[in-house]
């Protein structure tokens, strides 16, 4: 990491500190030429495997473009988007993997997308998951219906 100020090729770390959601470290240098500090900011990267194998960095914006079509016309918000990204890289980066599938990110999209926006789920689900035909949508919503079921408090 080369000085800001004087160029000098080399700096000395004298704190550390790791952002609150662990995904950035970031740390104060001081130059031992000119001895001025500054601050430098470290973030695990995270990248994406497309599938024709092109690699690229993990990008929350390409999350919110690819679900926005989904949402159209539903009550959603770009702050409900914004916050949806945020829980895919978080779950995402709990997997501790450097790299990953494009088809994962669909994968971690689908259950906070749910909780979001039944239909905008489906319908994602639906493209994502290659639907073919309504026996699929049925298959889909059926299981929905019983997920919903099971999650409703017993009535008794
Ligand atoms: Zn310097």
């Amino acid at each position: 990491m080369h000085c800001p100020f004087c160029r000098h090729t080399d700096s000395r770390v004298v704190d550390s500190r790791t952002a609150e959601d662990g995904s950035s470290i970031r740390r104060r240098r001081e130059c031992p030429n000119c001895g001025k500090r500054f601050s430098t900011v470290e973030t695990a990267s995270l990248s994406v495997v497309k599938r024709n194998g092109v690699v690229e960095p993990f990008s929350r914006d390409k999350v919110v473009s690819g679900v926005r079509k989904a949402c159209q016309g539903r009550p959603v918000n770009d702050d409900d988007l914004a916050v949806l990204a945020h829980k895919v890289e978080e779950s995402i980066r709990a997997a501790g993997q450097a790299e990953i599938d494009a088809t994962d990110i669909g994968l971690a999209i689908l259950p906070p997308l749910r909780e979001l926006d039944e239909i905008a789920y489906m319908r994602f689900a639906s493209v994502y998951q290659a639907f073919e035909s309504l026996d699929d949508f049925e298959a889909a919503i059926a299981r929905l219906r019983a997920e919903d079921a099971a999650a409703e408090p017993d009535p008794s």
